[in-house]
């Protein structure tokens, strides 16, 4: 289980929107289940299908968040036109079986989806997302 405050959602939401049809990244930090803050970083491919992150930024992150005692608990990335699920692509990539991979799907521009998944060794696991309301 994952707690997302609202707010963050629709952050991610927003983000996702703004760059549309390129695909947005970045980071939630928080603590254990809780999310806290949506770190947003550039998708250096600039691509409609894939992305990925800013080697000086990710350092950026990590600093930062371990400044303010949270962790890098999940990575996001929108699917401008695809479904809220795991591309081939994004499961060769996703190599760290404890963190949360989240996807904004904008197939439906009315009602974006938002989805969680853990990956251990290429299976994969939908992880519930509780939504909570502003960040305590
Ligand atoms: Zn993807």
């Amino acid at each position: 289980m994952l707690k997302i405050p609202v707010v963050l959602q629709q952050e991610m939401i927003d983000l996702a929107k703004r760059d549309s049809p390129i695909e947005i990244c970045g980071y939630l930090s928080g603590n254990g289940e809780a999310a806290k803050k949506v770190i947003p970083l550039t998708n250096t491919d600039h691509s409609a299908e894939h992305f990925s992150f800013d080697p000086k930024e990710q350092f950026q992150a990590v600093k930062n968040a371990r400044a303010t005692g949270h962790e890098l608990i999940a990575v996001y990335h929108s699917h401008p036109a695809s479904p809220a699920r795991l591309s081939a692509e994004d499961l060769r990539l996703a190599n760290d079986p404890r963190i949360v991979y989240i996807i904004v799907s904008l197939q439906n521009p009315e009602e974006p989806v938002l989805k969680a998944f853990n990956v251990n060794a290429g299976a994969v696991t939908e992880v519930a997302i509780l939504s909570s309301e502003g960040c305590e």
